[in-house]
């Protein structure tokens, strides 16, 4: 599309809505405007024009405002105080006049009933080439008159976890069009698990967006995303969608979300009763004594040789009190890791004092064995007063038992 043809048609030029919903209330909490023109019988978006580095500043700018000035004018003939109206800004455009203009655009439609508390900026953080700092004071004084920040774009391309934290945004807009390939990388997935807490640090929220097919939604709803946005919820439309049309095809998604993943925790909670046990019934056969427990854990071994790689004994302080005794085609002894110390592993304390308050066994999440790479859980189990034993569950046998992985 050429420029040009933008600028003269601008009277073509039209905003167009999509609908944002929330968790917590099942309905559209606000609209994302994205411009659109009417060329003959087609609606094609600005997308490209507005992420055209090469048409010149002025403008894009003046086609940004001239939605903005429609939009604002539309949004407010809905009369509702509650909802929240998405406005997209290039940070580098927004700092030409130190987002003075912008501002004034937003300033001059209070008169007409508009508070700038249902504004939510949505700027995008990776291209953005100016002084970090600047752009942060700039939000930090739009924050001053109640207008929400949110950090666009993340997940597409490489983002500044420091940059995020820094601008410290009310709202994280995550791309989840990346899952809809056939096998995303873990890396992926790592990301998002990064960003997720980083969003829990920071205090801000997850919108998930680009969500298009069931998965997607269940994914955004299971790792924190309060927000969701895309074709699988609503299309970008000409109109404002009401905020209670998907309610209840919405409610009974999360209800299934909420059935299975229920379902998932009883699998692992009934798995741990299990090996609790049989590593109870175990030690109850087992009396003879030995101080660096190494018959106990070739005792061991023998018995959870179909489903462990690696067993040892650590105290409550994290320094361990056995060898390793690790299968590597057999089973072989690693003396070598007698007395070091595993307090400074995630969790790790947090699980002894559990372990020791419980007086149960323990089923850890699943995460990447330091040594080997793979996928494993770790059991841990309160052998006595002092004493504790990690069992470390292969990939193996996690991806054979049912729901463990
Ligand atoms: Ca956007």
């Amino acid at each position: 599309m050429d420029p040009l043809d933008v600028l003269t048609n601008l009277e073509k030029v039209i905003p167009y809505y999509q609908a944002i919903f929330s968790a917590d209330e099942q309905r559209v909490i606000g609209y994302e405007v994205l411009g659109r023109i009417q060329i003959e019988n087609d609606v094609e978006s600005l997308g490209s024009f507005f992420h055209d580095e090469n048409i010149p500043d002025e403008y894009r700018i003046e086609v940004d405002d001239y939605i903005l000035h429609n939009a604002l004018k539309e949004f407010l003939s809905l009369m509702d105080s509650e909802i929240l109206l998405f406005i997209n800004r290039d940070a580098n455009l927004l700092m030409l006049d130190h987002g003075e203009s912008f501002l004034q655009a937003l300033l001059d439609q209070q008169i007409n009933g508009l508070k700038l508390t249902q504004i939510v900026l949505e700027i995008t953080e990776h291209n953005f080439q100016g002084d970090t700092e600047q752009l942060y004071h700039l939000l930090t004084y739009y924050r001053t008159y109640g207008i929400k920040i949110a950090i666009d774009n993340i997940g597409k391309a490489s983002s500044n976890l420091d940059r995020i934290g820094l601008l410290s945004p009310d709202i994280l807009k995550i791309d989840l069009q990346p899952l809809r390939l056939t096998s995303p990388l873990q890396s992926y997935y790592d990301v998002l698990y990064s960003i997720s807490l980083l969003a829990r640090k920071i205090g801000a929220t997850l919108l998930y967006e680009d969500v298009e097919v069931n998965f997607q939604l269940q994914y955004a709803w299971k790792n924190g995303g309060r927000y969701y946005q895309g074709y699988f919820l609503d299309k970008p439309k000409r109109e404002f969608l009401q905020r209670d049309d998907s309610k209840e095809r919405l409610k009974r998604e999360f209800q299934t979300f909420i059935s299975t993943e229920k379902k998932k925790l009883e699998t692992i909670y009934k798995f741990t009763e299990q090996f609790h046990k049989r590593i109870q019934q175990f030690l109850m056969k087992y009396d003879k004594q030995d101080e660096q427990y190494e018959l106990l854990l070739n005792q061991l071994s023998n018995e959870l040789d179909d489903c462990c790689f690696r067993i040892y004994i650590c105290d409550e302080d994290g320094f361990q009190q056995s060898v390793n005794i690790f299968k590597k085609d057999t089973w072989i002894v690693q003396p070598q890791y007698y007395m070091k110390n595993w307090s400074w592993r995630p969790y790790f304390l947090a699980n002894i004092i559990k372990m020791r308050f419980e007086k149960k066994g323990f089923l850890s999440d699943v995460y990447s064995d330091i040594e080997t790479g793979e996928l494993i859980r770790t059991f841990s189990y309160p052998l006595n007063n002092i004493h504790y034993l990690f069992v470390d569950l292969s990939y193996e046998y996690l991806f054979e038992e049912e729901g463990l992985l």
